[in-house]
C-alpha cells in the first residue's frame, strides 16, 4: 500500500501488505454481519462497502441517524446558505472502503466532500444535491515514529501520522515521545484538513507551519489508485495539495511529518531569573481596553521589526464574557487560587455588571509569548529577559485586571501543548467570522492598534451594558454577541514561516506580518446576526483597502475562510491566491488530478483547466 515509501523507510509490517491480521479482519467481519442482518431493511447505496453509510432522504430512523452524524463545526451558521446536506454520508472503515467510495462516485458522476475533523469555516468539507460526504473522522487513527532508512538531520524524526487524529491526541503522542512540531491551536481540529490549510499556530515564526513540515501525502485518487506523494517524486502535486485547494485532489489518508526532537531545542546556560529556555509566558487579564492596547503595541512593534530573532512567538488573544477559562488555565482549578481570582474580578468590576454576570467569568484578554532556542548561539540573556519583562510589567501598570501571569519553563514538547485550546468552539453559537492578514511593516504607525481596539471595545466594554438599556444597540449588542479574537505575529526576515516560502508548498501570503481572526457569535435569531454582520461589514472598511491601517489588499487564508465561498470567481480567488499565475498553476494541476469532477463537491475549489495530460 505504500510502494514509495518502501524505499526509503522501514514502515510497519501492518502497513506493508495492505492486510490486516487474520484476528482483525475477522472481528470487523463478524462486526460487520451482526450490522448486515440488522440493516437488512436498509437501502444500500455503496455496495459490500464494511462501514456505515447514512441516507438524507431514508426512513424516519435513517434520518435521525443522518442528522446526528451530519454535524459539523459550519453547521450552525452555514448548512441553510451553503446547503450542507450531502445525500449520502458513509464513513469508511478502511482504504478498501475508500476506494470503493471513489470508484462509486465517479462511475455515478457524483462528488465527493471530504471530511477528517469537520473545522473548515465555511463548510467545505460537506455537500448537497447527490453528492456525497465521506467522513473519515475515525479511519485513520494510525501514529507511530518511523525508523528512517535514509539518514535525516539529528535533531528531527519522522512521524505517520493517520489524518483522523486530532491535533490534542496528536499533541500528547508527540509529547509522549519528546517530540515537536508546529501547529493550530485548536485541539479538536484534525490533521486532514489541517494540513493541506497550513496550521497556523504560536509556533509560526520559529518553526513555520504545520504543512511545512509534511514529507509524503498517502492518498487515494481519482481512479481509486493509492499514491504517495513527495516533493521527490511528484513536485507539482505535493505543491498543489500543500495550501492550494483543500480536499479538491484526492483523499488523504496520512501524512509522514518531520517532527523535531525536543532535547534539540533546549538552552544550554542559565541567563536571567535562572531560565534557560525554551520559556512562555501564559497571561491573563480581565478585558480593558488599556491592556489590550498595551500588548497589541507589542504585536505591532515585533511585526514592524524586520529584525526579530527566529526564536520569539507572540499571540495575543481576547474572549468574552463566559469562557470556561480554567481549561486554558489550569491553576485555576485549585479552589483558594480561585477565589483570589473571584475576588479580584469582585474588586475591579461595577455590581451592577457582577450581579447580570452571575458567577460566570468576564471577558478576558490572554497572552501566550514563548521563546525557544533555535541555534547553538541562542542564549536565554538579558535581551530576551526583556522582552518577557514588557508583559511581566503590567502586572505592576494594571493591577486591578491582571489575573495571572504563568512563567513556563519547559522543553517544546510540553511547551506546544500549552497552546492548545482545549474546546470543540468557543462558543456554543452560530458566528459571522473574519481572518485578515497582512504584510504591512507600519502598523503602529498607520494607527492600526487603536483602530482593532476601537472595534473590539465596541462589543467588549461592560460600559455597553451599565449605561444602556434593554432594546438599545449597544445593550443589545453586547448581551446577545461574543466575541473571539486572536491576534498573531509572523513576520520578519528571520521568521520561518517566511524562511520557508520556496519549500514546495502552496500556501499563500507568505511576507504575512499579522494575522488577525475577529470572529462574532452570536444568538440565533435574524436580529442578532445583523448585529454581527454590521460589525462585521465595518470592520472589513477599517481592516482592508488603499486607506486601511492593517492591510491595503484583501488577503484571506483558506483556514480562515469567509463571505463568498466561490474561488471560480476572480474577486474571491484573488483573495486567496497571490497572482494569476498561482492560480492557473493550480487549476491545470486540479484538471489532471480531478478530471471527473470527483472531488470538486463545492465551490470552494479552484476552477480546474483541462490539459492534453488530463
Ligand atoms: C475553532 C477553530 C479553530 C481553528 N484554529 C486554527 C488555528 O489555530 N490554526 C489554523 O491553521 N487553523 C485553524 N482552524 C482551521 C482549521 O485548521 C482548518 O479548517 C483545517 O483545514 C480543518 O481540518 P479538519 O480536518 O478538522 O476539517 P475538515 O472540515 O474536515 O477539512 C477541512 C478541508 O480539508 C479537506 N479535507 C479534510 N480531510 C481531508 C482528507 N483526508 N483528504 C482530502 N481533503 C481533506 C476538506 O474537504 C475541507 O476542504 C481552526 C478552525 C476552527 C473551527
Amino acid at each position: 500500500m505504500l510502494p514509495v515509501l518502501l524505499m526509503f523507510l522501514s514502515i510497519p509490517e501492518k502497513y506493508k501488505t495492505g492486510c490486516r491480521s487474520r484476528l482483525k479482519r475477522s472481528h470487523y467481519t463478524s462486526v460487520n454481519c451482526v450490522l448486515e442482518n440488522s440493516q437488512k431493511a436498509i437501502m444500500v447505496r455503496i455496495q459490500d462497502f464494511e462501514g456505515m453509510q447514512y441516507f438524507r432522504d431514508g426512513t424516519p430512523a435513517e434520518k435521525q441517524d443522518y442528522t446526528y452524524f451530519n454535524q459539523q463545526y459550519a453547521t450552525s451558521s452555514q448548512a441553510g446558505d451553503h446547503n450542507m446536506y450531502p445525500d449520502l454520508i458513509v464513513q469508511p472503515k478502511r482504504d478498501e472502503d475508500v476506494i470503493k467510495t471513489v470508484n462509486w462516485a465517479r462511475e455515478n458522476q457524483v462528488a465527493i466532500a471530504i471530511k477528517s475533523g469537520g473545522h473548515q469555516y465555511s463548510g467545505a468539507s460537506s455537500t448537497s444535491g447527490k453528492n456525497i460526504q465521506i467522513d473519515l473522522s475515525n479511519t485513520y487513527k494510525d501514529l507511530m515514529v518511523l525508523d528512517a532508512r535514509n539518514p535525516i538531520a539529528q535533531d528531527r524524526a519522522l512521524v505517520y501520522v493517520g489524518v483522523s487524529n486530532q491535533l490534542k491526541d496528536f499533541n500528547a503522542y508527540l509529547k509522549h515521545n519528546q517530540l515537536f512540531v508546529p501547529y493550530g491551536q485548536c485541539a479538536y481540529v484534525c490533521v486532514g484538513g489541517h494540513g493541506q490549510t497550513g496550521g497556523y499556530g504560536q509556533l509560526g515564526r520559529s518553526f513555520g507551519l504545520f504543512g511545512d513540515h509534511i514529507r509524503t501525502i498517502r492518498m487515494v485518487c481519482h481512479d481509486g489508485v493509492i499514491k504517495d506523494v513527495s516533493k521527490e517524486n511528484d513536485a507539482e502535486l505535493f505543491n498543489a495539495v500543500l495550501g492550494g485547494s483543500p480536499g479538491n485532489f484526492g483523499i488523504i489518508t496520512h501524512y509522514i511529518v518531520e517532527v523535531y526532537q525536543a532535547k534539540s531545542y533546549v538552552g544550554t546556560v542559565v541567563g536571567p531569573n535562572g531560565f534557560k529556555g525554551p520559556h512562555g509566558i501564559k497571561g491573563l487579564w480581565i478585558y480593558s481596553p488599556k491592556v489590550l492596547k498595551s500588548l497589541l503595541t507589542a504585536v505591532a512593534q515585533m511585526a514592524d521589526d524586520s529584525n526579530v530573532p527566529r526564536g520569539f512567538d507572540l499571540c495575543v488573544s481576547v474572549l468574552s464574557t463566559d469562557f470556561p477559562v480554567t481549561i486554558l488555565f489550569p491553576p485555576l482549578k485549585n479552589a483558594d487560587e480561585w477565589e483570589r481570582i473571584q475576588n479580584k474580578i469582585k474588586g475591579a468590576l461595577a455590581d451592577k455588571f457582577l450581579d447580570w454576570l452571575n458567577g460566570s467569568f468576564p471577558a478576558i484578554i490572554v497572552l501566550y509569548a514563548q521563546w525557544c532556542p533555535t541555534s547553538k548561539d541562542d542564549k536565554y540573556d538579558e535581551s530576551v529577559d526583556q522582552w518577557f519583562n514588557k508583559f511581566r510589567a503590567l502586572k505592576g501598570f494594571f493591577k486591578n485586571e491582571t489575573l495571572l501571569i504563568n512563567e513556563l519553563e519547559e522543553d517544546m514538547s510540553r511547551m506546544s501543548g500549552e497552546w492548545i485550546f482545549p474546546k470543540q468552539r468557543e462558543f456554543d453559537l452560530p458566528y459571522i467570522k473574519r481572518t485578515y492578514s497582512t504584510n504591512s511593516k507600519s502598523l503602529e504607525k498607520d494607527g492600526w492598534v487603536d483602530d482593532v481596539v476601537n472595534r473590539i471595545d465596541l462589543i467588549y466594554n461592560p460600559r455597553h451594558f451599565l449605561d444602556n438599556n434593554p432594546g438599545d444597540k449597544e445593550y443589545e449588542a453586547y448581551v446577545h454577541c461574543k466575541l473571539s479574537v486572536q491576534i498573531q505575529c509572523y513576520g520578519g526576515e528571520n521568521s520561518r514561516f517566511y524562511r520557508n516560502k520556496d519549500n514546495g508548498t502552496s500556501y499563500s501570503w507568505r511576507d504575512t506580518s499579522v494575522v488577525q481572526v475577529l470572529d462574532c457569535f452570536h444568538e440565533p435569531g435574524d436580529r442578532y446576526k445583523e448585529y454581527a454582520e454590521k460589525w462585521q461589514a465595518e470592520n472589513d472598511l477599517i481592516m482592508v483597502g488603499p486607506s486601511s491601517s492593517f492591510s491595503k489588499q484583501d488577503r484571506r487564508l483558506l483556514w480562515g475562510s469567509y463571505g463568498d465561498w466561490d474561488l471560480g470567481k476572480q474577486d474571491i480567488w484573488k483573495c486567496y491566491y497571490e497572482d494569476a499565475a498561482k492560480y492557473q498553476k493550480l487549476g491545470k494541476i486540479r484538471g489532471k488530478a480531478d478530471p471527473n469532477g470527483t472531488f470538486t463537491a463545492n465551490p470552494f475549489a479552484v476552477s480546474a483547466i483541462a490539459t492534453r495530460d488530463s
